[in-house]
């Protein structure tokens, strides 16, 4: 029996390098088709989508692309017209297209009805995945960062107004505080770090999941944490309550999976069940092997998720100071 695997695509390959550090030319043709998604930084607005076609795109590509242009400077096919350079490259452009399709980053937008002769011909525009990776790729050109990343908490805000959740609200007042506070450009280059070195990230709910954990150096660790708590300050106490539920079973979720004693856990788990300020744990002591649930408050394990010395305890059995280590999840 002859089993055809197709691979699952990964952004990964937006983002794939060579040996010697250098993006490789279809990475960089990804990235090229992305840019050229966002077009103009500054007539963007965030209530408008970019539609374009693959002939405006390809000839876009063939001045802008670094190895189709070179192509074209060095081989003898240079004094071909613009119309057959094209022809030439449109099938390599599409497979390209389909596959930012399948990593949800482009959709089609519609049909319209072709410049010459008859027929339509598809339109292409970005998904909110896709822009974010667009501008993110952006921000590495040091003259558009600022743009780009200005154009980035815009798209956030409007996501986060969107939706009513209280985590939506709370990202709404962490997002802004970031900005006021200088940290939202470092957040961002920490959004590109994880999309360039992820090799498992097929969509926007992925990305999100993988860039939870944010290593800042101390002191902006410290200023993070602390406009967390303000940001948790600011919302109403129905979505406070809200929002310690929803991170309560989102992290004991997680435990459950690694739980060893599920039974015990279980136990304590059920019985905490409407204590939303409390999250049941499973610790091991390294010393002397043994786990056992601890309960800890929401707020101190959320503390000690951000500060790696902070995830140890002293044993009540062997005694032994830092010898628990408690599981760190974020949410
Ligand atoms: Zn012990």
């Amino acid at each position: 029996m002859v089993i055809s695997v197709t691979k699952t695509p990964s952004i990964h390959q937006i983002f794939n390098k060579n040996p010697n550090n250098t993006y490789t030319a279809d990475a960089l043709l990804y990235q090229d088709i992305l840019r050229y998604s966002v077009r103009d930084l500054n007539s963007l607005d965030t209530n408008s989508e970019y539609p374009f076609n693959i002939w405006n795109l390809t000839a876009w590509l063939i001045e802008n692309n670094l190895e189709i242009s070179d192509d074209y400077k060095r081989s003898s096919n240079s004094h071909m017209t613009k119309s057959n350079k094209i022809q030439a490259r449109r099938g390599r452009v599409e497979r390209f297209l389909y596959t930012l399709i399948k990593l949800d980053l482009l959709r089609e937008y519609g049909r319209t009805k072709k410049s010459k002769g008859d027929g339509t011909t598809i339109l292409y525009c970005l998904t909110l995945f896709g822009l974010i990776i667009a501008l993110l790729i952006m921000t590495k050109n040091s003259k558009k960062r600022k743009k780009a990343n200005d154009y980035l908490y815009k798209t956030f805000r409007k996501e986060f107004e969107a939706g009513n959740s209280s985590s939506h609200k709370f990202s709404r007042h962490f997002f802004e505080k970031l900005r006021e506070n200088n940290l939202f450009e470092k957040y961002t280059a920490h959004l590109l770090d994880t999309s360039e070195k992820s090799e498992s990230i097929h969509n926007l709910t992925e990305f999100m999941e993988n860039s939870l954990v944010w290593n800042l150096e101390k002191s902006d660790s410290e200023k993070a944490l602390r406009l967390k708590k303000e940001a948790f300050e600011g919302l109403d106490s129905e979505a406070k309550k809200k929002l310690m539920n929803m991170q309560k079973s989102g992290i004991e979720e997680k435990m459950a999976n690694i739980a060893t004693n599920i039974e015990a856990f279980e136990n304590a788990r059920f019985e905490r069940r409407n204590d939303y300020e409390a999250v049941v744990t499973e610790v091991i002591c390294e010393k002397c092997n043994l786990s056992f649930v601890l309960v800890l408050p929401l707020s101190e394990y959320l503390k000690r998720v951000e500060f790696p010395q902070f995830q140890t305890a002293k044993c009540p059995t062997c005694d032994v100071e830092n010898s628990i280590k408690i599981p760190s999840f974020r949410v």
